[in-house]
């Protein structure tokens, strides 16, 4: 059975102490609340606070992620980290790919490429984002867009390794706006996500892929994502700020 992922990204927020305060809580609840074996609560923290936060978290219900890192395992690359350097802080999933860092540090499907095989040359999982803009959906190419990304960024893998891939799909237009995909928006961009895996790798391995939805999750709206066919799970932003919510999320499957 696929696993069902609650994944939160805080991005660029909290301080250090705000940033306990919120793990804190949400370890807490996680334990007290989350009773289903198959779901798995990520916290992907800002780099600085992932060896101190790591060890504050004493369940395997909650696993520690980050939210970026550099393809190269160690070298003259001034301000970044690599999956070794996560790795030995106790992280098991880094996102990579998100259409901030796509906009704004112009990471191209290549480079992501690369930082794909780093991670699980490392043992590591990958929640691997993509998504198209509102006008790529206006013109009614978003399936071929997504689905490219998608074919430049993964499929060099292996079948084994592509299994070992998460992958987020993050319609850009929903993502910290308050607009969320309408379900049947999600299920079906997921479903041609899962056929273009199956095209290439055949529907059992493409049956064993997550595939998570991300853009304005929220604890309204995630029971109904979820209960999705093809939607195993949310990558969460801004409601992965609230400690109260992000647990309801991770209640919704
Ligand atoms: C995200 O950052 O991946 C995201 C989906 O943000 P939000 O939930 O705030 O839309």
């Amino acid at each position: 059975m696929r696993k069902k992922i609650a994944a939160g990204n805080w991005k660029m927020n909290k301080t250090f102490e705000e940033g306990q305060i919120l793990l804190s809580e949400v370890v807490n609840m996680v334990k007290d609340e989350v009773t289903n074996p198959n779901v798995q609560v990520i916290v992907c923290v800002p780099a600085p606070y992932l060896s101190s936060f790591g060890k504050m978290i004493d369940t395997p219900k909650v696993a520690l992620g980050a939210q970026n890192c550099y393809p190269k395992a160690s070298g003259a690359y001034t301000g970044e980290v690599s999956v070794p350097m996560l790795k030995s802080v106790g992280v098991s999933y880094i996102i990579i790919g998100h259409s901030e860092r796509r906009q704004y540090f112009n990471e191209s499907d290549a480079f992501l490429a690369e930082k794909v095989d780093a991670i699980l040359a490392e043992g590591l999982t990958p929640i691997f984002c993509c998504g198209e803009t509102l006008e790529q959906r206006n013109e009614g190419i978003h399936f071929d867009f997504v689905c490219g990304q998608i074919t430049n960024s993964l499929f060099h893998l292996s079948a084994e390794d592509l299994k070992k891939t998460v992958i987020a799909y993050e319609p850009i237009w929903a993502i910290g706006t308050g607009v969320t995909a309408s379900n049947d928006q999600a299920q079906e961009m997921h479903k041609v996500l899962r056929d273009h895996l199956a095209s290439k790798y055949g529907q059992e391995v493409a049956d064993e892929i997550s595939i998570l939805y991300g853009g304005s999750v929220n604890g309204a709206n995630a029971q109904e994502l979820f209960a999705c066919p093809d939607v195993d799970g949310g990558l969460v932003g801004g409601a992965s700020l609230k400690s109260r919510e992000f647990t309801n999320i991770a209640k919704s499957f």
